[in-house]
């Protein structure tokens, strides 16, 4: 069976986390700053503040930029169920806006046409690592003090207009769970450039303590917290860091080898009709974090017939992005009509995509989709 996903784990990843725990320091301390420290340096930001994950990242970025109960946060429907999950986590209600087909992501017309004076944030997802246009997006919100945060959870290693994904508004948060392109196991970060969202984003996380566990040990003077305001253990261990650290060293090799990959998948599927393959948007590149594929006529297979004949021939894919308002968690939940999410929904397919993937695996994959057109 060809997985539609496998991390790119090896020896060192192993070894870093075994010296981790070697060291005695397994909860939060060094290695969390270090692999902060060199987040933020990758994606051009000054500071990284790292989080349990991207769920509880964007959980923060909201209430440190003062959004929570009666506030209204733009998210698309067509996301992880998390985006609009940390809006009612704040206290804040999400308010679905339809996407753009061809990235999959919120566009300035469709954040525009759901505003109401209400309205304080919009969290523009970089969906499967596909770069939103963020300056329609700021220009529409700035003027109007809307505040924008990015849910990069898939989006490290995708580019905007030739600079790494997260440095381009005040919070932009990344996920490091399994499925996606580096991982710590569970795991998450802001990135930013404010150091005072940043200095309040680590008080949040760690119990709204005024000093770190670390900082305590590391002082040789007693040295007392004080609790300055109600928080969360939101952290990462040292032990997830260590290996984050490693993952990051490989980031470049991994999205270098996806974009061969989805080079190789354009060829293999150019012929077929009715399928449409991802592409760079003009602004920015991807990192294929996953293979998105719309599946329409004329092709001769639904989306999921498609998915059960492949998974026939030892392929396994997955449905496409879903769309949180059809959750029961949101049923009643009210929204604008939103045809273009419900029809990617429907119609969209996650193909196999991942380091470890052979060019004979990938040729099994194109070759059986193009099989079942007759
Ligand atoms: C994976 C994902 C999340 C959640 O990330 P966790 O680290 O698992 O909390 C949020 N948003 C999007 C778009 C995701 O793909």
């Amino acid at each position: 069976m060809i997985p539609v996903m496998r991390p790119w784990l090896g020896q060192e990843e192993g070894e870093a986390a075994a010296e981790a725990i070697r060291s005695g320091w397994v909860a939060q301390g060094p290695r969390v700053s270090a692999f902060e420290e060199a987040v933020a340096n990758y994606v051009g930001a000054d500071r990284g503040v790292a989080c349990s994950s991207c769920t509880t990242a964007l959980h923060l970025a909201l209430l440190v930029l003062g959004v929570g109960s009666g506030a209204e946060v733009v998210v698309p429907s067509l996301s992880f169920i998390a985006t609009a999950n940390a809006c009612r986590h704040a206290g804040a209600t999400p308010v679905f806006a339809d996407v753009d087909h061809a990235t999959q992501n919120l566009t300035a017309e469709s954040i525009e046409a759901v505003l109401t004076p209400a309205t304080r944030a919009v969290i523009v997802v970089h969906q499967v690592g596909m770069p939103a246009n963020l300056d329609a997006v700021h220009e529409l919100c700035d003027s109007r003090g809307i505040h924008v945060v990015e849910d990069a959870a898939c989006a490290l290693g995708s580019t905007y207009r030739g600079s790494p994904i997260g440095q381009h508004s005040d919070l932009v948060a990344f996920s490091f769970h399994a499925r996606k392109v580096i991982t710590t196991g569970e795991g998450g970060m802001i990135t930013t450039s404010r150091q005072d969202l940043a200095d309040r984003l680590v008080r949040l996380r760690q119990h709204g303590m005024s000093v770190s566990a670390y900082d305590r040990h590391i002082t040789v003077a007693p040295l007392h917290e004080e609790y300055l305001e109600t928080g969360f253990n939101y952290r990462m261990t040292d032990v997830q860091a260590a290996m984050g650290l490693v993952q990051l060293g490989r980031l470049a090799e991994l999205v270098e080898k996806r974009r061969r990959q989805a080079t190789a998948y354009q060829e293999l599927l150019r012929s077929v009709p009715g399928l449409t393959m991802p592409q760079d948007p003009p602004w920015g590149t991807t990192n294929f974090q996953s293979y998105s594929v719309v599946v329409d006529r004329p092709y001769p297979l639904s989306r999921d017939e498609l998915m059960t004949r492949l998974s026939g021939r030892g392929i396994s894919t997955r449905r496409g992005v879903m769309a949180a308002h059809r959750e029961p968690a949101f049923s009643g939940h009210p929204h604008a009509p939103l045809p273009v999410t419900e029809h990617l929904a429907d119609h969209t397919i996650l193909l196999p995509i991942f380091h470890g993937m052979t060019d004979s695996e990938q040729d099994r994959v194109g070759s059986a989709i193009g099989g079942f057109v007759a």
